[in-house]
């Protein structure tokens, strides 16, 4: 392994830029150690980040040694990132806490908590991972049996906050809806280490339109109805290569989806998304300029209304590169088939805050 501050000896691509009350950032790479991560981090100049504290698709991993411990803490108060506000790891993808077989629920709920001493040993106040599935079990007791482990892990952790994704909406993933996001927090004992994480791409692909300034308005208003407003903890921000209420969790990058620019320019100027992780996930294809770009294009948004005319022809320019990967759903299913026959009425599918369950 190459010594790891060798690769910035020349310095960083972007620079980062300090006091703003927005913090975009990305889900940057670790490997090599998790310090290595705040480096990257601050290549493209972001103010808040993501990672994986162990390999994403291994159940073990090596405990992280003192030594790497202490690196991060220090590069992060070097590169000015708060452990405690401005990271949001990750969790592995197949963690199931919702799981009904009760030796794959207990071997997922090690991996999960594990994950969860990694952050109090960095430092790191918050905790992202997917709530799961009910697979081919009931829905309302998989919810019961992510919210029982979700306590469990508070009490055998002390600080970390434990930030619920929401889904797509795709099989029978849990958080696919506001409510179920509800019904989980519901029923957690310590309500104040519990919070929530939208995810842009997936809310969209659930149903939810928030391709304009009142669309995502209705839905912060929502969320705050049924949820609560006080478990708003990050956003991970990514354009979506399906069509509103496809139910597939297809990442793409900023205005070139269905989602298309203008949302971003909302999240990028509205009080709800200020001081919190706004972490993107778009495909990089391991350029980091292209995180650094797009940091930068968020940046510049900041500040400009919907109808200045250099935001329109970015979000033009953006739609066009685009058009190619754009995915045209195939009616597969009842459930599909309705979903196409109700957006051919344009008015039907603006107003459209599906509920699915
Ligand atoms: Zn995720
Ligand atoms: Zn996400």
């Amino acid at each position: 392994m190459p010594p790891k501050k060798d690769r910035f000896a020349n310095g960083f691509l972007y620079p980062k830029t300090t006091g703003l009350k927005y913090k975009f950032g990305a889900h940057v790479g670790a490997s090599g150690g998790v310090s290595n991560a705040v480096l990257n981090a601050r290549n493209i100049g972001a103010n808040s980040f993501a990672l994986f504290l162990k390999s994403p698709r291994k159940w073990d991993s090596p405990p992280i040694s003192k030594s790497e411990a202490s690196e991060f803490k220090r590069l992060c108060e070097v590169h000015g990132y708060d452990p405690k506000t401005d990271v949001l790891p990750h969790g592995s993808y197949f963690i199931n806490l919702a799981n009904p077989d009760e030796e794959k629920e207990a071997k997922a709920y090690n991996g999960f908590l594990d994950d969860l001493h990694r952050c109090e040993e960095l430092g790191i106040g918050l905790f992202n991972f997917h709530p799961g599935s009910s697979l081919d079990g009931d829905h309302n007791e998989a919810i019961h049996r992510l919210a029982k482990n979700i306590n469990r892990a508070i009490s055998e952790t002390s600080t970390v906050k434990i930030v619920i994704e929401n889904m797509a909406g795709h099989g029978n993933l849990l958080g696919s809806t506001l409510e179920d996001l509800r019904d989980v927090i519901e029923l957690i004992d310590e309500k104040d280490r519990v919070g929530v994480c939208l995810d842009t791409c997936h809310t969209f692909a659930a149903g939810y339109d928030i391709r304009t300034e009142d669309g995502f308005d209705a839905f912060i208003k929502s969320f705050d109805e049924i949820v609560g407003a006080q478990y708003l903890s990050a956003f991970h921000i990514n354009d979506s290569k399906v069509d509103l209420g496809a139910n597939r969790d297809l990442h793409q990058r900023l205005g070139w989806g269905y989602l298309g620019l203008e949302v971003f320019r909302v999240i990028a100027n509205h009080p709800r998304t200020q001081d919190i992780p706004l972490i993107l996930e778009t495909p990089s294809g391991e350029d980091p300029s292209i995180w650094g770009d797009e940091i930068k294009l968020l940046e510049w948004m900041t500040g400009r209304e919907p109808e200045d005319p250099e935001v329109l022809t970015k979000a033009d320019t953006e739609t066009k590169k685009g058009m190619k990967e754009r995915i045209v759903a195939k009616p597969s299913s009842k459930a599909k088939s309705k979903k196409r026959a109700s957006k051919d009425d344009t008015t039907q599918s603006k107003l459209k805050m599906t509920k699915r369950k």
